[in-house]
């Protein structure tokens, strides 16, 4: 009885909360076609975010407070027609969640415009006279109309190869596909792995000839060649790139080469065009032709001249390593190798080794070395911030650990605007801080400066401002703290001898390898090198947070016609590789201009 009970009351609570949500909606879509700002303002509590992700602003645009968000909503709204909201059957029901220390109900709708489906999320609290008003809305575009993704329901035939009799089969279609002997592709993606390989392959589904261009000989190397002993910090199921979801029997943390090959495999079923062994060299854009002129240096020698309407940079942030200038570098006798070059610490048993850098690569380069019997020091040279993986990485996870598919939660995630981002890094911080606390003591302990980020937002908004600075710690604090592995501060360092490195009390702290694991070079090095730097001066800043909060020309238009960025972890690259790809696609339908037409 008391069970049927309970039941009864999480039915009726369900209930009363999806109808909540109803209500709320309804009255936002009314006073949204009224063009009533203080009624569509009164729906929001006076401290509320709105983030638009393409739907009403063709951008990313965070805006705050009731007011502003009424205005540009109304402002918006006669070209945008958002009509038809509704609470889909089928995902994420109206809910009561946790978010950010409160409760409230967290909704996901969906709704049409002039040119497209849109999807969005908002949340409900009550003011003091239980009046239910939204503290956090996002709009973002889902889908143009008639251009829908190619999958599911909408797949092709396959009638163009299938049975042809006398014809073309699959394999001489996709033949033809990749040669481009006969035409250039629309879209040229610089860089085939996670993030190159997520737009293409939402790109393909837009119907958008799509090339994308790898240097090394095969897709997948770039995590081929990196340390022998790397598996992927964040665990399995926040990692799929998007339609092809990794396989279940997979392990929590995916080792290297198993993700690399997984890249190999998914670029050929998602029947992404690729030339491998094939380098940007030099790309101008032809303003009269509203193309760009793009030159390939491929593996055998030869060069191809292609003419991309748009390119993508999904080069990375480890295309060109940082080499800092270090004194007396050019005396030291033994090996120096960035971590770009390092593969394992199996040739290096008994051997000592200093390694530059305290971030994650060389925290797990250190573990490396250090297991196969190397003689391991650290040079700190800024302070850094150490996480756990888990438990404390795994925080950040929390939003798809709830029930629901990969979809909504991606959608929940991209519906934060950057102060509640900022406000929710700073509570899953302090609980970090919690949970890693002897941790973080013992390394303090031991002379190790360590921080938690300018704003105390932790390690996720040192990603965003600067790309590292920060360890997801596999396990080499302990040997840190234990001494088993070295520390050594770098302002102890006079120079860099024959030896090692000679420290100003004199001594010499000896060394038969130098590893830097000092960072690389941000994407816009490809823009200075590929494009020149009048296009990099006009593009400005790629990555790194902008006035605005949000990153720096990340996935949306740049002031270069026709260049995008995309990088980031899996996850924010299966997210908005969607939005970037339906931008291009909405210029190629002439439904959108360049930035600031
Ligand atoms: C130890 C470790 C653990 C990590 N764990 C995770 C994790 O769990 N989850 C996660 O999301 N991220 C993780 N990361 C971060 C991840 O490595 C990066 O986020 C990722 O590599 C970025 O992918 P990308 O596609 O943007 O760039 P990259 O992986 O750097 O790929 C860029 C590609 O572009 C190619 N390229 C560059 N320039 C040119 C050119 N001129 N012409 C042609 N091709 C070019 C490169 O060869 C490369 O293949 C981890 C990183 C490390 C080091």
């Amino acid at each position: 009885m008391d069970d049927l009970n309970q039941a009864t009351r999480e039915l009726h609570q369900a209930w009363e909360t999806r109808e909540a949500a109803r209500a709320w909606l309804a009255a936002f879509e009314a006073a949204l076609a009224s063009g009533d700002a203080q009624c569509l303002a009164a729906l929001f509590h006076t401290e509320s975010h709105w983030r638009d992700v393409l739907a009403f602003t063709w951008h990313m645009t965070p805006v705050a407070g009731a007011e502003a968000i009424a205005a540009r909503l109304l402002a918006e709204q006669p070209r945008t027609q958002a009509h038809g909201f509704v609470l889909p059957e089928g995902r994420r029901a109206p809910r009561r969640a946790m978010r950010l220390g409160s409760e409230c109900i967290e909704a996901l709708y969906e709704f049409a415009t002039a040119l497209g489906r849109g999807a969005g999320i908002f949340r409900l609290s009550p003011t003091e006279d239980g009046t239910m008003k939204a503290w956090l809305l996002s709009t973002t575009l889902q889908s143009l109309n008639g251009h829908e993704e190619r999958v599911g329901p909408n797949r092709p035939s396959g009638s163009a190869y299938s049975r042809n009799f006398g014809g073309d089969n699959w394999v001489d279609a996709r033949r033809r596909a990749i040669a481009y002997d006969d035409r250039d592709p629309t879209v040229l993606v610089v860089g085939g792995a996670q993030a190159g390989l997520a737009v293409a392959a939402r790109l393909n589904q837009l119907g958008i000839d799509t090339l994308v261009v790898e240097k090394w000989p095969r897709i997948g190397d770039s995590w081929r060649k990196r340390y022998h002993s790397l598996a992927l910090h964040n665990s399995i199921h926040i990692n799929h790139l998007p339609y092809m979801p990794f396989p279940p029997s997979w392990p929590t943390y995916i080792p290297k080469d198993m993700l690399g090959n997984w890249f190999e495999f998914y670029a050929d079923a998602m029947e992404i065009n690729c030339w491998t062994d094939t380098e940007l060299a030099s790309a101008e854009w032809d303003a009269t032709a509203q193309r760009w002129q793009v030159r390939l240096k491929r593996g055998d020698g030869t060069e191809r001249v292609l003419r991309p309407r748009h390119i993508v940079c999904a080069n990375g942030v480890s295309s060109y390593p940082k080499v800092p200038d270090l004194p007396g570098l050019g005396d030291f006798g033994g090996e120096v190798i960035h971590s770009e070059g390092f593969d394992s610490g199996a040739g290096w048993a008994g051997k000592r080794a200093l390694i530059l850098g305290t971030g994650s690569s060389a925290n797990d380069i250190a573990l490396d070395l250090h297991s196969f019997g190397v003689h391991t020091t650290m040079i700190q040279r800024g302070s850094t911030t150490v996480v756990s993986i888990n438990p404390s990485a795994r925080l950040n996870e929390a939003v798809w650990n709830e029930p629901g598919s990969l979809e909504d939660a991606d959608l929940v995630v991209a519906s934060a605007p950057p102060p509640l981002v900022l406000r929710n890094y700073r509570a899953v911080v302090k609980r970090m801080m919690e949970l890693d606390r002897e941790m973080v003591e013992g390394l303090k302990r031991i002379g190790f400066k360590h921080d938690i980020g300018e704003d105390e937002t932790g390690h996720q908004m040192k990603y965003m401002r600067r790309g590292g600075g920060y360890n997801l710690d596999a396990g080499s604090s302990e040997l840190l703290i234990k001494g088993e592995i070295g520390l050594l501060q770098f302002d102890r360092i006079e120079r860099f001898v024959a030896e090692g490195a000679l420290l100003k009390d004199g001594s010499v702290v000896p060394a038969d390898l130098l590893l830097l694991a000092t960072g690389y070079y941000p994407q816009q090095e490809l823009v200075r090198r590929a494009m020149g730097e009048a296009i990099a001066e006009r593009v400005g800043p790629v990555w790194g947070i902008g006035p605005d909060g949000e990153l720096n020309n990340m996935y949306k238009r740049t002031p270069q016609q026709g260049l995008w960025f995309i990088a980031g972890g899996l996850a924010q690259c299966r997210i908005n590789s969607k939005y970037l790809a339906l931008q291009i696609k909405a210029m190629e339908l002439g439904q959108l201009g360049p930035l600031g037409s």
